[in-house]
């Protein structure tokens, strides 16, 4: 995978979501994957600030918003997280974190918010991040051996 540099954009509190969704979103001319880390959502739960967690993620949904306006019709959109960082705890723990597709012809289930709660009652919810995520998005590309005959 090769990096792509953007301006304010190195992993703090004052990130640039936005320029950091657009460059995904131009990247995609170049490239059939593109993976965007977002880290201040962690920190601030490291820091115990669920104010500044809360602010980031709305800076982040607005990065998404800005990233679906430039990103060709056809992609596919995976969030998810590598672990959970509840404010409460202020440090990494192996509770269930969310997982949503979206996508052509992902099939929706009923699940309308990305929370912890909401989307373990949806399709994903019993998928093990560390082992099914890269499948799932590998069979949404095309580009996972198929499955059955
Ligand atoms: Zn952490």
């Amino acid at each position: 995978m090769d990096v792509i540099s953007v301006d304010n954009y190195i992993g703090s509190k004052d990130d640039d979501f936005t320029a950091a969704f657009q460059a995904a979103a131009r990247a995609l001319n170049n490239y059939d994957f593109v993976f965007v880390h977002v880290k201040p959502t962690d920190s601030m739960s490291h820091d115990g600030d669920a104010r500044g967690k809360a602010m980031i993620i709305e800076r982040v949904d607005a990065g998404i918003r800005r990233f679906l306006e430039e990103a060709p019709s056809d992609t596919y959109i995976f969030i998810t997280c590598d672990h959970a960082t509840p404010i409460t705890v202020k440090d990494h723990t192996g509770d269930p974190v969310p997982f949503m597709a979206w996508g052509p012809d992902v099939m929706k289930d009923d699940v309308a918010q990305f929370s912890e709660r909401a989307c373990a009652k949806g399709f994903w919810s019993r998928i093990r991040g560390g082992i099914d995520v890269m499948n799932i998005i590998a069979n949404y590309l095309g580009t996972l051996e198929k499955f059955g005959e």
